[in-house]
């Protein structure tokens, strides 16, 4: 037996289950008044089972991800729903996407080509959502091309068409509207008309979409919406407000003062690039009071920590160090001391990937 070490306190992110919760029971009663059914998406906690079964105690539906490896851990914790791959499958993971995941979202008949042969030699029947790329740009079938995609994938015995999609404001920053989102559901009438068939799910989008249902002005016919960053973190993604009636204190970032002094705010001595080769910039605000945190870039995104104590200015930070400046906080500070944070999107994506940070469930 080797040695046991123990185990590091900080840095950690406290997961506040009540809160999350909270967020998600508003959001599913926001949604059954518009006959839209929620699925969760737990990707940005990397498929916590925790959190996952919170979202389902608050009414939703089925969970998706978009790693095989989020589903498997949220189904190896004994998670018992319905769970779909939100990433397009990679041919090479064909057949453990039909054995771990119940569907997943498509846009490459070479893929579903794939998805069809391996549910068949495990006696299976996957389901499928093709998407449809209403103009963001990511991944998407171009509705040109939707037809014949449709046809193929009809041929698939393996396969179920469970319905469209479509994924806005990811790449190209494209709002949901009635307009795209009604060209989605036009289209998915065209597909039942030509076919004869019936579509089970149109799904409008993710937390982008949540204001235009909020407003009432969701197209008719969207039954679906795949969310994530509006139950996790309580923002809305169009207006980069707080969506109303909703906690933005999910998670809770803590971490350690290893030094603390009074430091000039500007460098000393000719300025070349940074530690990840860019051009700072620096205020000359005269000496202030700095501190530095046990916990870096590889762990967090800097612009995306904000501490709770208003006074603190997040100044930076390098792959293993985030700078503070303390000297207009309110609270009073000494080395060893913690502070906390609420985070932003990639912020979190990161802390919850790093295995560096622990997860603390509250
Ligand atoms: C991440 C993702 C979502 C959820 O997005 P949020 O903005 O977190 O709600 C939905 N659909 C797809 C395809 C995604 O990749």
């Amino acid at each position: 037996m080797g040695k046991e070490w123990l185990r590091l306190k900080y840095p950690l992110v406290e997961i506040h289950l009540d809160r999350l919760r909270e967020n998600a029971e508003y959001i599913v009663k926001l949604a059954q008044k518009y006959g839209v059914q929620i699925w969760g998406v737990t990707k940005v906690t990397c498929g916590h089972p925790d959190v996952a079964r919170t979202l389902l105690d608050a009414g939703i539906k089925a969970i998706s991800d978009s790693r095989i490896e989020n589903i498997q851990r949220m189904r190896k914790a004994g998670v018992d729903t319905y769970y779909t791959l939100i990433r397009i499958p990679m041919i090479s993971e064909a057949e453990t996407v039909v054995q771990c995941a119940n569907c997943s979202l498509n846009s490459e008949l070479d893929v579903l080509k794939a998805l069809n042969e391996a549910a068949g030699k495990y006696n299976t029947v996957h389901d499928v959502i093709l998407m449809v790329d209403l103009g963001d740009l990511r991944e998407g079938i171009w509705p040109s091309d939707l037809m014949d995609i449709v046809g193929e994938t009809l041929k698939l015995n393996n396969l179920r068409l469970k319905g469209l999609g479509t994924n806005l404001t990811c790449w190209g920053g494209v709002l949901p509207t009635e307009e795209n989102l009604g060209q989605l559901v036009e289209l998915a009438k065209s597909v039942e008309d030509q076919y004869q068939i019936q579509l089970e799910i149109i799904s409008g989008g993710n937390s982008s979409s949540l204001p235009l249902l909020r407003e009432g002005k969701m197209p008719h016919g969207i039954n679906q919406l795949r969310i994530g960053e509006v139950i996790m973190l309580g923002n809305d993604t169009v207006s980069h407000k707080p969506f109303p009636n909703t906690r933005q204190d999910t998670f809770i970032l803590k971490a350690e003062i290893i030094e603390l002094k009074e430091k000039p705010s500007h460098p000393i001595g000719k300025i070349g690039l940074d530690a990840f080769g860019k051009p700072p910039f620096f205020e000359d605000k005269g000496i202030r009071l700095r501190a530095i945190l046990g916990i870096g870039k590889q762990d967090v995104a800097a612009d995306g920590l904000k501490p709770l104590d208003p006074g603190i200015e997040v100044v930076g930070g390098s792959s293993d160090h985030i700078i503070l400046d303390l000297t207009e906080a309110e609270g009073s500070y000494k080395v060893g001391d913690i502070v906390d944070f609420t985070v932003g999107y990639e912020c979190l994506l990161k802390a919850m990937t790093s295995p560096y940070v622990e997860k603390v469930v509250v």
